[in-house]
């Protein structure tokens, strides 16, 4: 069975010299000089690099061994990871390599999967980067892993989140800030930070993250990689410690558009566990990437340019010029209630949240802080076991839940949200698909928006308005503003995944 490091505060880079995994950091980056160490041969012919894909079509053909990629995965993690702290904890390398030899006869023939701490997955801890879950291991898998495994992939590790999947930084990480690998002076985006910062250093082949309010698709756009958002009952949150349960859903972050489809075809479909996962048979979702997009209609909602300036804005009329050039016809779309989707959103997600989050109470999951009496343990367990933007989001979502306030801040909030979700339905009446950015702006300094909730909570504005819909969308690489990633997201109506991946793909293929 996989054993897995201890996190500790002082970061990834402790916790693999630590040595408990059997994966020493340090014979690992400093190899005696003048020798060729297996890994060395190995990471020449930089396999981590590869997609999902490339490495299938490599072991089919028995070009490669899964332990090549393993051993390339492990020496990309020992040089990168001190810098970029994405993961948590790590699979012990020997027993991986022995899983995914045993899986050789399987679809995945034992390629490992990066998976956000936030999913329960036997053989680790699943800590959702919380003091409070500091030392938890689940007894379960959560259904997208079980999944995962029987299509015989392997788990390499668990990565870092902003605590309880709260926030767009991961700065809210109850352990350590993971750093964007495209610029180490820069958060990867959040919550689901370290699954994308995992996937754009070559420290995954592929990773699992899940989205409340954008948790996949803004740190994907600001790595520069591929996430995706499924339709709201696409695939299982069994699993999944919940944080809003009407928004929370797991999907892909890969490095390309084709990998995305072959992920999201391993993990979705009906799941007995999850009351809200739809039954809809499974689908084939890389078969139509290749349809192209001849004809097909893209709204541009004038809510989400509006504010753009500059090169973000030049990247918009880049995506405009490209989907016409394919024979694609665009058209202006409005969404009219976006500017609601973010007060809606956090009083909506706080409220759920501070419903979900009072199981954690020193007794059943987490970690107690005190036995004096039965108050005061509740109190200071939670009070030292929480960070302090949980601490903001139960306290919003109390005071909105709360009597005399409900119908004022709740139940209008729920009103709303059945606004946006109409604007949406109009506007597909009239396109296919609809694009914009993923986030206001590429990714931000570490520390710069830390202090201010509200200035944190507006780099959502484009990705929560999906979730309250229930819609599904992607968001892929889509050009440069201030030198880094600036993400396209494509958004279809529910169900569409097809559509808005093959969209997605024929972008990717066009400005390739
Ligand atoms: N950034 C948003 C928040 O803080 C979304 C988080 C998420 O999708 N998990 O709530």
């Amino acid at each position: 069975m996989t054993r897995t490091k201890t996190c500790r505060g002082g970061g990834t880079a402790d916790a693999l010299a630590s040595g408990a995994s059997g994966l020493n950091a340090r014979e690992g980056s400093n190899p005696s000089p003048g020798t060729i160490s297996p890994a060395n041969e190995v990471s020449l012919l930089r396999l981590h690099e590869k997609t999902l894909h490339e490495l299938l079509a490599l072991l089919e053909n028995r070009e490669i061994q899964v332990s090549e990629i393993i051993a390339d995965l492990y020496a990309a993690i020992i040089e990168k990871d001190q810098t970029v702290n994405a993961y948590l904890s790590l699979a012990h390398k020997e027993d991986l390599i022995k899983q995914a030899q045993a899986n050789a006869h399987l679809p995945l023939r034992g390629i490992p999967a990066t998976i956000k701490d936030n999913i329960s997955t036997i053989g680790f801890k699943t800590t959702c980067a919380s003091k409070f879950l500091e030392k938890f291991e689940p007894v379960f898998d959560a259904t997208v892993i079980k999944r995962l495994r029987a299509a015989g992939a392997t788990i390499l590790g668990k990565t870092n989140l902003d605590e309880f999947a709260m926030g767009s930084s991961t700065e809210n990480s109850g352990f350590f800030t993971t750093r964007n690998p495209r610029d180490p002076e820069r958060v990867p985006g959040g919550s689901s930070g370290g699954s994308a910062a995992a996937v754009a250093a070559n420290e995954a082949i592929f990773a699992l993250g899940s989205d409340t309010g954008g948790s996949i698709r803004q740190p994907a756009a600001l790595c520069g990689v591929v996430g995706l958002k499924p339709t709201y009952g696409r695939v299982s949150r069994f699993g999944l410690v919940a944080f809003a349960s009407s928004l929370d859903q797991i999907g892909p972050l890969t490095k390309d558009v084709h990998d995305c489809a072959l992920v999201l075809n391993l993990i979705d479909g009906h799941d007995a566990h999850d009351s809200t996962s739809v039954n809809q048979s499974a689908l084939d979702y890389s078969k139509d990437l290749n349809l192209g997009v001849n004809r097909l209609k893209l709204g541009l909602p004038k809510e989400y340019v509006k504010a753009l300036r500059g090169e973000a804005l030049r990247c918009v009329e880049t995506w405009v010029k490209t989907f016409k050039d394919m024979g694609v016809e665009t058209l202006d779309v409005s969404l009219p209630h976006t500017d609601y989707a973010i007060p809606v959103y956090y009083i909506l997600a706080s409220s759920e949240a501070s419903a979900n989050l009072a199981r954690f109470d020193g007794v059943r999951y987490s970690q107690r802080a005190s036995d004096e009496n039965v108050e005061t343990m509740f109190s200071e367990s939670r009070d030292k076991g929480f960070g302090a933007e949980v601490k903001r989001r139960i306290m919003i979502g109390t005071y909105a839940l709360s009597s005399g306030y409900y119908d004022a801040y709740y139940t209008k909030a729920q009103k709303v949200r059945g606004l946006i979700k109409q604007d949406f339905d109009r506007a597909f009446q009239q396109v296919d698909a609809i694009i914009g950015p993923t986030s206001p702006t590429p990714a931000f300094k570490i520390g710069e928006k830390s202090d201010d909730p509200i200035a944190m909570y507006l780099s959502d504005v484009y990705t929560v308005p999906i979730n309250l819909a229930g819609i599904p969308s992607i968001s892929i690489p889509g050009g440069i503003v201030d030198g880094l990633p600036f993400g396209l997201q494509i958004i279809g109506d529910q169900f569409q995944e097809s559509k808005i991946l093959r969209v997605a793909y024929a972008y990717e293929q066009a400005s390739n």
